[in-house]
């Protein structure tokens, strides 16, 4: 079974700086929630860069045993690493045929390409037009307003004739991917929805997709038949604003390597940058830049990031503190006066995200997004599953 708990990948926990938890429970959990939400819409897994970091080789299997059996990913090889782990699975490749040579290996791998080109296109009609007459599955990007990827209007009418005629392809899917879902008021989402319903009778009969996370909380007019939910799985909030529906998965902690008194007027780490205006007790943890842990965060009188942000925090002992002054490549301090004299001890772990510091709150105090927080963990964490909803039968 996917969900035991304990260790995976080899940094041992007794020498690491950081632990990263990965709660299945909740991951298993949060599919279940879109699931509904969704309904009837199939409900894929984005698993592409790792999974968001928190490891394929633990949320495929969990997503697999929770009925999710269409995926994607983003390169090809991200495919064939998720073909190894899952033998059945249906597996879309987001960004493309990237050459001729590469149509092989999707051959091998049973991946469907994701066809965002009309150079995309001939590749996969030259794969699978070779002598036999069996046509390659694959989807059909089409743009709809993001202008990054996908068909414009008048490439998939020609692609559509051009098709009909001669069958090289075999389409299985359509889709399409909204710029601003996580603002619900904002325009561009119901101009995406009406251009993507037009282009989803065109091609009749096959799956349609556009949702990400975001999109399935805009309505159900967004579901269609499959949603491709990344970050909500992973606990990010769907959408700014709102009580956040999702359990949190990932938990990222630090120990404390060293506790230190420091005098009002004293200066903190790097380029002094930041001042004490009281006696203060300094919890150092083992983690910083090197592990993701954004330099953006350093403390509210390190003046290196946008001025409204207000550092970020850490919890220990029950409390929110304070970074203080800069973080650095493999250090952060936290300010623990607050908590008392022998409070926080050498050797006790700090959260930095994790159920009691949203991991949005925190992607937002180093001014950027859930999704950078996530790709960004390094590879020096003590990694483990946790299953915080302990089920007590089979
Ligand atoms: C990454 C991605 C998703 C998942 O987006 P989330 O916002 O993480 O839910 C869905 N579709 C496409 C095309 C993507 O690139």
């Amino acid at each position: 079974m996917p969900l035991r708990e304990g260790q995976i990948g080899n940094v041992d926990p007794r020498i690491c700086g950081g632990r990263l938890s990965i709660d299945v429970a909740a991951l298993a959990a949060n599919y279940r929630l879109l699931s509904s939400r969704a309904h009837p819409a199939r409900v894929a897994g984005v698993v592409k860069a790792n999974a968001y970091g928190l490891g394929l080789d633990v949320v495929a299997p969990v997503l697999w045993a929770e009925g999710c059996r269409i995926f994607f990913v983003a390169l090809p090889q991200e495919g064939v690493t998720l073909r190894a782990l899952l033998p059945e699975a249906e597996i879309y490749v987001l960004a493309g045929l990237f050459e001729s040579q590469a149509a092989q290996i999707y051959g091998e791998a049973g991946l469907i390409p994701v066809l965002n080109d009309e150079a995309d296109i001939s590749i996969w009609e030259a794969y699978g037009w070779d002598g036999d007459d069996v046509s390659r599955p694959c989807a059909i990007h089409v743009d709809t307003g993001m202008n990054r990827l996908g068909l414009s209007g008048q490439q998939v009418k020609r692609f559509f004739h051009e098709n009909k005629l001669t069958r090289a392809l075999s389409p299985q899917l359509l889709m399409s991917h909204l710029a601003c879902a996580d603002e619900p008021s904002a325009p561009l989402n119901r101009q995406q929805l009406e251009s993507f319903q037009i282009f989803d009778r065109l091609f009749s009969g096959i799956d349609s997709s556009l949702a990400n996370s975001s999109g399935i909380f805009l309505g159900s007019d967004y579901a269609f038949d499959i949603v491709r939910p990344g970050i909500a799985l992973y606990g990010g909030a769907p959408q700014a604003g709102i009580a956040n529906p999702m359990r949190p998965v990932a938990t990222v902690e630090a120990r404390i390597v060293q506790v230190r008194h420091a005098k009002a007027g004293e200066s903190v780490s790097y380029g002094a940058a930041q001042t004490l205006d009281r006696d203060t007790i300094i919890a150092v943890a083992g983690t910083g830049y090197a592990d993701g842990l954004h330099r953006s965060l350093s403390g509210a009188g390190v003046p290196l990031r946008n001025a409204l942000l207000s550092g970020g925090y850490g919890f220990i002992a029950g409390r929110r503190v304070p970074i203080l002054g800069r973080v650095t490549m493999d250090l952060t301090l936290f300010d623990v006066t607050d908590l008392g004299a022998g409070a926080v001890s050498h050797g006790d772990w700090i959260e930095l995200f994790g159920p009691n510091i949203a991991i949005d709150e925190a992607a937002a105090a180093a001014g950027t997004i859930p999704y950078e927080l996530l790709t960004s963990l390094g590879a020096r964490y003590h990694r483990r599953v946790v299953n915080r909803e302990r089920r007590t039968n089979g």
